[in-house]
């Protein structure tokens, strides 16, 4: 089998360091100036060139027999015209829906499923519309290239709606009535080519400056009707897109229950921590549900953390996490402030085991008593 991935980030590494077990080939599709250390020695690695047909990418490749995707800013036309040449999994138009909020949005409601209530605005008079109608706060996103929490604005107050309204140039914007959430989860789910699914518990999140920092499954304090709901709003997702591989569905925990706020074709960085499962991990499973292999199991042994490493981190102070309980991903990135370089996965038997352990963690990988980033959690 060889599976060629569309990115070449983290993501695309730990697919195929999971697929390298089964002694399956990987290639890379890398668009002009990315940078590809992470899938260094992992598979040819094609630069994209505007020029070529889909057909010359394809035979670039060295004609894979399955494509997929470790991103969502893809060329979904390309990946479209890719799919006469071998299957595309996740498909484009699933991939297409994911890039855009707007659409994305439309989407959930119309399957009727619960978000934060939002309008869609192009100009001055739709930003005050929607405005009115939400009522302060309220959070303004653009509908593209909007991730780790870059391109949105809360507005608390008027103030806020005229400096931002200055500066504003009919860009397509989707703007959310401001959700007072409890927790933030997300869902990771897998579907195989024969319609077969697993589920991944909820997981518990905790970002700073709009980035994930930490993790902690199952999602402490979750009871069965929040995992029922979250599993039932994914499935109809997954069956009604038909979808293979692995999707990802961030959302607030509120009083009413569940909303979902984004979703992601793709393995997830706060799926990391199934790294450790005894079964299989996100990786895995998203690389067997698109070879046609059946799903592995997502059963638990104990409960799980996973701290993002967003700064260069020296031997001393990683050298305490290749431990029992433990262990170290690096993506052989280069280093850059809120970049992400690595990840930390913990297993424990309980939650306060667990999250003492975190804290502790927390404390050696963010030093600094007045970075935000370390004091989120304590
Ligand atoms: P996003 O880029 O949509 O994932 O948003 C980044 C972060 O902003 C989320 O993880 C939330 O912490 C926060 N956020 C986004 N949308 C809302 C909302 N409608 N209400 C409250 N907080 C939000």
């Amino acid at each position: 089998m060889h599976i060629a991935i569309y990115g070449s980030g983290q993501l695309a590494r730990m697919m195929a360091l999971a697929g390298w077990q089964y002694a399956w080939r990987f290639s890379f599709i890398a668009d002009a100036g990315e940078d590809t250390r992470c899938v260094d020695g992992l598979g040819k690695v094609v630069t994209r060139n505007d020029q070529w047909s889909a057909e010359e990418l394809y035979q670039q490749l060295d004609k894979p027999d399955v494509i997929t995707v470790e991103k969502e800013m893809v060329d979904t036309t390309l990946l479209a015209e890719l799919q006469s040449h071998c299957p595309v999994h996740p498909s484009p138009q699933a991939v297409y829906l994911c890039q855009n909020r707007r659409r994305e949005k439309q989407f959930l409601r119309d399957l009727q499923l619960p978000t934060a209530p939002w309008q869609s605005a192009t100009s001055i008079i739709e930003i005050e519309h929607a405005a009115k109608a939400l009522g302060y706060p309220f959070i303004i996103k653009t509908d593209e290239a909007g991730y780790d929490g870059k391109n949105q604005w809360r507005i608390n107050q008027r103030e806020d709606l005229v400096r931002f309204m200055e500066h504003y140039q009919d860009i397509e914007l989707t703007i959310e009535g401001f959700v007072s959430f409890q927790r933030e989860v997300s869902l990771i789910a897998a579907r195989s080519t024969t319609g077969e699914k697993v589920f991944y518990p909820l997981t518990e999140n905790h970002h700073v400056n709009g980035i994930l920092q930490t993790c902690v499954a199952p999602a402490p304090d979750t009871g069965q009707p929040l995992q029922a709901q979250a599993q039932a709003m994914i499935e109809k997702l997954l069956d009604h897109l038909d979808y293979v591989g692995v999707l990802s569905m961030e959302c607030f925990v509120t009083e009413q229950g569940l909303l979902i706020n984004e979703l992601a074709p793709r393995v997830h960085n706060s799926g990391h921590w199934t790294q450790r499962l005894p079964g299989a991990s996100q990786f895995e499973n998203h690389i067997r549900a698109i070879s046609g292999l059946s799903l592995g199991s997502t059963g638990l042994d104990g409960c799980y953390g996973m701290i993002n490493i967003l700064n260069p981190l020296d031997e001393k102070t990683v050298a305490p996490f290749f431990g029992p309980h433990s262990e170290v991903h690096h993506y052989d990135k280069a280093p850059r402030e809120w970049r992400k370089l690595g990840h930390i996965n913990l297993q424990y038997a309980d939650h306060t085991t667990l999250i003492e352990a975190m804290d502790k963690g927390l404390s050696a990988v963010y030093p600094e008593p007045d970075n935000e980033a370390a004091s989120s959690r304590r």
